[in-house]
């Protein structure tokens, strides 16, 4: 019976496994001494619980789980792998879905700097939270964003410094970027834009931050959410491609034979075939999927479509598509309220963004798969249904 190994139990990881079962023997190993878990929770509901949440133990089936194991080598000759534990692991097929780290600042008391990208981080400061008075984020990110609106709502005294002139960047238009600030200005969050932190030191148990601006600032509890470092260690060592990520094919096959990458690692050539990173949940669930399915012989070329969500302020956030890329928006509800706004490149559908209005992904997704180019008057008018302005070749 085919042996399928996957190396790491994120949502890849885990997404994998459970198309891989169908088609052989399965063992997944993590050093992660959990059971498997979903992240995204970390920054929201699992703060916010009175005490922390354990992950719940899932339908194995066909599938071996070894937690709390790191692999430390890969020989791809052999078909091996070697664990810390000294045993060897031979694999028909395997796949790299080890995801990455929180990036760590290069400045001096970097150490005294939380970080948050697996369970321990999280329930670290699920405890701190509830201790510390203030807390300053740096980065304005969706974690950084998401821990600034859990700190508020636990009553924190919330400092959110960025380097940059508008939080999220890298993935909202200005409009939107201006719209989450004010929310979270609202609800008290204070800003300190265009500046970084250049180090950090205690005095009589308070931390101070001294920024690049200049200025300093005396808070409980620093976090950092300034990005992610692929976890491309083991794969390097093997003498796998990598470049910022395990490079792929659209399939997910890297440069060794027999040997697959996934999600928030992988490096990936895309619908317009640039090579790409992503760290979303819904990727790292289709691509895991996706991969395995090559790897069961059932080969094709990836073409997602960006989405993912934010949770922030009582806001839920979707972001569909390339917003960026557009030329034209049009706005479709309330701007304060419930609204979408739906992103248009030479009259094509190219994005949206929607404020408490995630039914509008699915037709959405379909107006950007088809190609379409609606009339922008109905595409704003709430009283017209967004299905009805897919082409009729795409809606069957
Ligand atoms: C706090 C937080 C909030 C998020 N919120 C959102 C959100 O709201 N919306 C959204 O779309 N996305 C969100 N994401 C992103 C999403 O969770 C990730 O894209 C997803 O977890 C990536 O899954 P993955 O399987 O590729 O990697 P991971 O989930 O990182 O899994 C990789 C696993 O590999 C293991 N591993 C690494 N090296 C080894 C080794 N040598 N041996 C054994 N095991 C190894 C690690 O222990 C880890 O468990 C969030 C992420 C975080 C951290």
């Amino acid at each position: 019976m085919t042996h399928h190994i996957i190396i790491g139990a994120g949502h890849a990881g885990m997404a994998a496994a459970r198309e891989l079962a169908k088609h052989g023997q399965v063992t997944v190993i993590d050093a992660d001494p959990h059971l498997p878990y979903e992240r995204p929770a970390l920054s929201k509901e699992f703060l916010l619980a009175d005490s922390f949440p354990d992950p719940q133990s899932h339908d194995w089936g066909a599938i071996t789980f070894v937690g709390g194991t790191r692999v430390a080598e890969i020989r791809p000759d052999a078909h091996e792998i070697r664990l810390e534990d000294g045993r060897v692991l031979g694999y028909d097929r395997l796949l790299l879905t080890t995801g990455g780290t929180a990036r760590a600042l290069p400045v001096a008391g970097a150490e005294m700097i939380l970080g948050l990208r697996d369970l321990g981080d999280a329930r670290k400061l699920h405890g701190l939270l509830r201790e510390a008075l203030d807390i300053a984020i740096i980065g304005a990110g969706v974690i950084g964003l998401e821990v600034a609106s859990t700190a508020r709502k636990l009553g924190l005294g919330v400092h959110v410094i960025e380097l940059g002139d508008r939080v999220m960047a890298r993935s909202l238009p200005p409009e939107i970027s201006d719209l989450l600030m004010a929310r979270h200005r609202a609800s008290g969050v204070q800003f300190h834009m265009g500046t970084g932190l250049d180090h950090l030191r205690t005095r009589d148990g308070r931390q101070i931050l001294h920024l690049g601006d200049g200025s300093d600032l005396e808070v409980d509890q620093t976090l950092a959410g300034v990005g992610f470092t692929p976890d491309t260690g083991l794969a390097e060592a093997a003498g796998i491609a990598c470049d910022h990520g395990i490079v792929v094919d659209g399939a997910g096959r890297t440069s060794a034979p027999d040997i697959f990458a996934a999600g928030d690692v992988s490096v990936f050539p895309d619908s317009q075939q640039s090579p790409s990173r992503w760290q979303t949940w819904q990727h790292a669930q289709r691509h895991g999927s996706h991969v395995a399915r090559a790897m069961a012989g059932q080969s094709s070329d990836y073409m997602p479509l960006p989405w993912f969500w934010t949770d922030q302020q009582g806001i839920n956030l979707q972001v569909l598509g390339s917003p960026l890329r557009a030329d034209h928006c049009v706005l479709r509800g309330a701007p304060e309220g419930p609204s979408t706004r739906i992103y248009l490149r030479d009259g094509q559908v190219a994005g949206a963004v929607m404020i408490d209005q995630g039914r509008d992904t699915r037709p959405l997704t379909a107006l950007i798969e088809s190609g379409a180019s609606p009339d922008p008057v109905a595409l704003a008018d709430p009283a017209t249904p967004l299905r009805n302005l897919i082409p009729a070749r795409s809606a069957a």
